[in-house]
């Protein structure tokens, strides 16, 4: 099952995937964003492309 991965060396919390992702896989927490709900994943890999930082690989 595909599943994104942040890198939060990488990651500003800018929430473009939380907006982005068809799935709702990511959530807001206290200004963190966070992978809620990685079983709902699809791997379309709309947030790998288009995060600008580079900071989430979907993995398997
Ligand atoms: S789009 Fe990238 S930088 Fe922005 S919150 Fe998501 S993982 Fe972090
Ligand atoms: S690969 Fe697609 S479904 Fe999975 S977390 Fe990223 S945007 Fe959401």
């Amino acid at each position: 099952m595909p599943k994104p991965v942040i890198d939060y060396k990488k990651c500003t919390n800018c929430g473009n995937c939380v907006d982005i992702c068809p799935m709702q896989v990511f959530e807001k927490e206290n200004d963190k964003v966070v992978v809620k709900h990685p079983d709902k994943c699809i791997g379309c890999r709309a947030c790998e492309v288009q995060c600008p930082k580079g900071a989430i690989k979907i993995v398997d």
